[in-house]
């Protein structure tokens, strides 16, 4: 099996090492293609006024001088093109991408990407809280499994999966948890401070509200839990029931 590596957190990102050790346990021709600098909440853009570079780090191992859609668009599309991967894991990423994040996210963005060009995608976040250590290990260790669960099983073209690992110690997982996506659930906020010339400038994406429970069968609850959340995300965003009632209502 051949499977690329791809983040939003850059090359030199812990989660990526945590990632590609994980990889090798289950294959030894593993590419990775990153971005050169943090691009986290790059979302799926794409870039289209800068030359791009491939830089060849080492064997196997790139980077990128843009987004993380980017490094699967070049690697698919010419590094690998004669010989795609059969796989694509992006992350592990440092925090969370539950409900609202699915938009923003720029490791999940890399497995769109990725399920876009017709090679099966999931990605990876460890959830952890702000000031805590990073539970690193947990991934490390339910990365395989998760995997090597979901590749027996697979899943349909222009279908992507994203997992979350929860902020336990790895023995203490309770095990998998396949969900839906949640909203209304995690939430941000915006803070606003003064620079020394007293003008107003804004943070935002602060102090996320993942203190709150979630709805059982959700992301925001499996990882809350103790569980690996596997959500299955479509490419298709059409909402069917609207789109018919719509088709009635205006027709
Ligand atoms: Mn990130």
């Amino acid at each position: 099996m051949r499977i690329l590596l791809a983040n939003d957190d850059g090359i030199f990102a812990p989660g990526l090492r945590v990632l590609e050790r994980a990889a090798r346990t289950l294959s030894d021709d593993v590419w990775i293609v990153a971005p050169e600098t943090e691009q986290s909440a790059a979302s799926h853009s794409l870039t289209l006024h800068q030359p791009l570079r491939l830089r060849r780090l080492s064997a196997r191992r790139y980077a990128v001088n843009g987004t993380p859609t980017d490094c699967v668009y070049l690697a698919l599309n010419q590094l690998l093109a004669d010989r795609p991967p059969d796989l694509v894991l992006s992350g592990v990423n440092r925090g969370s991408n539950i409900g609202e994040d699915v938009t923003y996210s720029g490791t999940i963005a890399a497995a769109m990407e990725a399920t876009l060009l017709g090679v099966p995608a999931i990605a990876f976040s460890q959830v952890f809280e702000d000031g805590h250590p990073l539970k690193w290990k947990t991934a490390e260790a339910w990365v395989p499994r998760v995997v090597s669960k979901l590749t027996k099983q697979g899943w349909p073209k222009h279908v992507l999966i994203n997992a979350n690992i929860p902020d336990v110690l790895p023995k203490a997982v309770k095990g998998i948890q396949v969900t839906s996506q949640s909203l209304d659930e995690v939430g941000d906020l915006c803070v606003e401070r003064v620079d020394p010339r007293g003008r107003t400038y804004f943070w935002v994406g602060m102090a996320r509200a993942e203190t709150q429970p979630g709805r059982p069968g959700t992301d925001l609850h499996a990882v809350n839990q103790g569980y690996v959340s596997v959500t299955p995300l479509h490419l298709d965003l059409t909402h069917r029931a609207t789109l018919t009632k719509l088709r009635k209502a205006l027709a």
